[in-house]
């Protein structure tokens, strides 16, 4: 049996490897352990690029290739909105793999049917019983299908996704939305002709899985961008469904294990950047791991800070997804449109400006300390141009000039400078001077 390693990730999404990735670079020793996944096409927004490229992942950033355009057909109107890239999953995730094994990671490619401690270790186990790795920290990384810990802290609406592939001439590499009656569809076309339909419905509405294809073709009938998409262009295999509710776990971090991405929570696909908040949770796990190594007495903060973060970007995912919602105003009394617009209840409510303590990141530790929250960053910011901006902020309200700021607070008066337009920018000093407005 190999060495026991220091961290076993379950599950190689972006959030798996973007981790790997990362406590790989840091000298760890990381299993991964990955099943197949289920073929799917996402769109990934530029951010994501962003993110894979600070993770290390340049196979991944290859395989999301050139960016393609978006359209929206939304309450009558059309606009084109940006641009997306491609990506189908199968490819996307083999380019992650690829990623992981050149940041040095251990990867097996299994199913893991179950967990258990053995003399201190965590010992993942395949369906017939089999030892596969083992560790000391546990990462569970298994998206949707990781086993639920048994508590759901919030959730949307339960949303089905049902998507299928046409075949048809090649043409250029394009994405559009469109929302109808009972739901919304995404339209993706990949040069080489192929283009996928793919509908978000209630669940309420979902047929058996025999009669999926069929009511795919149904709903490709009823809604002119769609049967428009896929004029003249004959199926590919049958209609696949996917869930796609979103969905906020509880017990997210413990002493030697942690969730992350998609296993922490989920968002409804309208809010979109699913994969950049998977890439972001993992950025987030690396400095919860090294905390809790360097100081396991650090777990209070640690919970506080991954459960403050999760539910934090869960709110604002749902906010962002019930914005959408309302901007379609044609079919109110519809199961779809009724209950998404009414979901959260009560979205959160837009921070007010001012100081607040909290768990923050800081040289890759969780560390607990004031940060400026602006109603656009309710998650506060901690420094501008590495300037710390608490402290900077009671100076300024001394009256100095910057360069006696920049002496103070040890940073080149250009930083300093910096800071203080963003501080002023944001209501927190007088344009004229230096007093502090919170
Ligand atoms: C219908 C739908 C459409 C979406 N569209 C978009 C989009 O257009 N753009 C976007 O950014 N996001 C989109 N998302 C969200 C996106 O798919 C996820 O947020 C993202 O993939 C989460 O990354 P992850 O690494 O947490 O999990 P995943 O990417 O789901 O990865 C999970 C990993 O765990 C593995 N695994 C699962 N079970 C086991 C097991 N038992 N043993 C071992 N390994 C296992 C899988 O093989 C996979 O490697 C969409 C989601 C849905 C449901």
């Amino acid at each position: 049996m190999q060495a026991a390693a220091d961290a076993l990730i379950l599950g190689a999404g972006p959030a798996g490897v973007a981790l790997a990735c990362r406590l790989a670079a840091q000298g760890l020793l990381v299993d991964v352990i990955a099943a197949r996944r289920s073929p799917a096409w996402e769109g990934l927004s530029p951010r994501v690029i962003v993110g894979l490229r600070r993770a290390g992942c340049g196979a991944a950033v290859a395989a999301a290739g050139e960016p393609a355009r978006r359209a929206a057909h939304w309450n009558g109107q059309s606009s084109t909105l940006n641009h997306e890239h491609l990506v189908e999953r199968a490819r996307f995730d083999a380019a992650l793999r690829r990623d992981l094994r050149s940041a040095g990671a251990r990867l097996t490619e299994a199913s893991v049917a179950s967990l258990r401690r053995v003399d201190g270790l965590w010992q993942a186990f395949d369906v017939s019983g089999a030892p596969l790795s083992r560790a000391a920290f546990l990462v569970e990384a298994r998206g949707r299908r990781a086993p639920s810990a048994g508590v759901t802290l919030d959730n949307g609406p339960r949303t089905v996704a049902i998507a299928r592939i046409h075949q048809g001439d090649p043409g250029p590499a394009a994405s559009a939305a469109a929302s109808f009656a009972d739901g919304w569809v995404w339209m993706a076309a990949l040069p080489d002709g192929r283009r996928l339909l793919q509908f978000v419905v209630d669940a309420a509405l979902v047929p058996p899985r025999v009669q999926l294809s069929d009511f795919h073709a149904s709903l490709a009938a009823a809604v002119p961008e769609a049967a428009e998409w896929i004029a003249r262009r004959a199926p590919l295999g049958v209609a696949t469904a996917r869930d796609a509710t979103a969905a906020l776990r509880g017990g997210l971090v413990g002493a030697d294990w942690l969730r992350i991405g998609d296993a922490a929570f989920t968002s409804d696909p309208l809010s979109g950047h699913g994969v950049h908040s998977a890439l972001g949770s993992a950025f987030a796990a690396a400095a919860v791991i090294s905390s809790l190594r360097a100081a396991p007495d650090a777990l209070p903060l640690v919970q506080r800070f991954v459960e403050e973060r999760n539910a934090d970007l869960f709110g604002h995912a749902a906010a962002v997804g019930n914005a959408f919602y309302r901007m379609e105003r044609r079919w109110p009394e519809r199961l779809f449109w009724r209950e998404r617009s009414a979901w959260p209840s009560a979205p959160s409510p837009a921070a007010a400006s001012g100081l607040r303590r909290q768990p923050v990141v800081v040289e890759g530790r969780i560390v607990e300390r004031e940060v400026l929250v602006t109603p656009r960053m309710p998650r506060g910011v901690l420094t501008i141009e590495g300037v710390e901006l608490a402290p900077l902020l009671r100076l300024a309200g001394a009256h100095e000039s910057t360069t006696e700021l920049a002496q103070r607070v040890g940073h080149t008066p250009a930083h300093v400078g910096t800071a203080l337009s963003w501080l002023r920018q944001n209501g927190f000093l007088h344009s004229g001077g230096g007093l502090p407005l919170v």
